[in-house]
């Protein structure tokens, strides 16, 4: 029998890559391409492969109301949408309980507000993850976190957030609080309460945590690595990390199909500073199906709710 596998997309808009070039962004008068050319693209290749994505939204970007008509939308075409706080903050873990709380929780409701239901799964700007994290989402009933990244190669992840960064790069700690879970934390998924955030609690409460999927050697993988290997290196880490991981789901962002010739022109030319920006689009869908068709030869596809419940049952078996 397959495995089972999610599509996911941690939407970090146009608007959000702006303001990590530390260009001003009105979000309410932006026309942000994320949110039409390029989720089309992935729309189309999941229809294709006939699948729902599951998509984590950035709270602050549905309080442009073509944003927000879009995200309804896609909800209401049985697309999952998660929660990937207000504002977006780069250090989560490293704020107050109180400010953390309110990036969650506006999120929370905004996203709420536009999908019609409660979202039910959680992921923090570059995998920051605090036990109080598991203590809010757990009060806020949420089915499951996907913020841990638990290998050693997340400093370097950070250095690299931290150089491409133009904006107060105070807030991106190459050394972080929880530097402990992405060098001890579990690599599967296990039931998560604020006292035991790292790994395997006895059952408390609902939430579990869905860590990043990893190679035997814990190299984190998601689309973005894709990139970096080789073509061929990439494909045996890839089947690794489907091997090696009981929960396996694919992170992608709008950045992997941005189309360098057309989808930006109305915005600023600081957007060409992004990650693989000018990439030509035919290679990036070329990098995009190639991975698919890797993953779908291994495993059926679901949303993260469903990938979340199956494991759930199994932890409690
Ligand atoms: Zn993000």
């Amino acid at each position: 029998m397959k495995k089972l596998a999610a599509l996911n997309i941690n939407f970090d808009s146009m608007a959000e890559c702006l303001k990590l070039s530390g260009i001003p962004v009105k979000i309410t008068e932006i026309k942000d391409p994320s949110f039409f050319e390029i989720a089309d693209r992935f729309f189309n290749i999941a229809n294709q492969l006939g699948v729902k994505l599951t998509i984590y939204i950035i709270a602050q970007d549905l309080l442009n109301k073509d944003n927000f008509k879009q995200v309804r939308k896609w909800a209401e075409s049985g697309h999952e949408i998660g929660n990937h706080t207000f504002s977006h903050p780069q250090n989560l873990a490293e704020l107050g309980k109180k400010e953390i709380s309110k990036e969650i929780k506006q999120a929370h409701n905004i996203i709420g507000d536009c999908i019609g239901y409660a979202p039910k799964g959680f992921i923090s700007p570059a995998w920051s993850y605090s036990p109080v994290q598991a203590e809010i989402l757990t009060e806020l009933h949420y089915d499951y976190d996907t913020s841990l990244f638990s290998s050693f190669l997340m400093p370097l992840v950070q250095l690299k957030l931290r150089l491409q960064s133009q904006v107060n790069k105070q807030t991106i700690p190459v050394i972080r609080k929880d530097l402990y879970g992405s060098l001890f934390g579990s690599r599967q998924p296990y039931f998560v309460s604020k006292e035991r955030p790292w790994s395997n609690h006895t059952k408390i409460g609902n939430l579990i945590m869905l860590p990043l999927p990893m190679t035997k050697c814990r190299i984190p993988i998601w689309h973005s690595m894709s990139f970096i290997f080789s073509k061929k290196q990439y494909e045996k880490a890839l089947n690794s990390a489907l091997d090696t991981s009981d929960c396996f789901y694919y992170l992608m962002h709008p950045a992997d199909l941005v189309d360098p010739s057309t989808d930006c022109n109305q915005l600023s030319p600081a957007i060409k500073n992004i990650e693989r920006f000018n990439i030509p689009l035919t290679q990036k869908l070329e990098h995009l199906t190639t991975a698919l068709k890797i993953i779908s030869k291994k495993c059926t596809f679901v949303t993260m709710s469903e990938l979340a419940n199956r494991q759930r049952k199994s932890l409690n078996a």
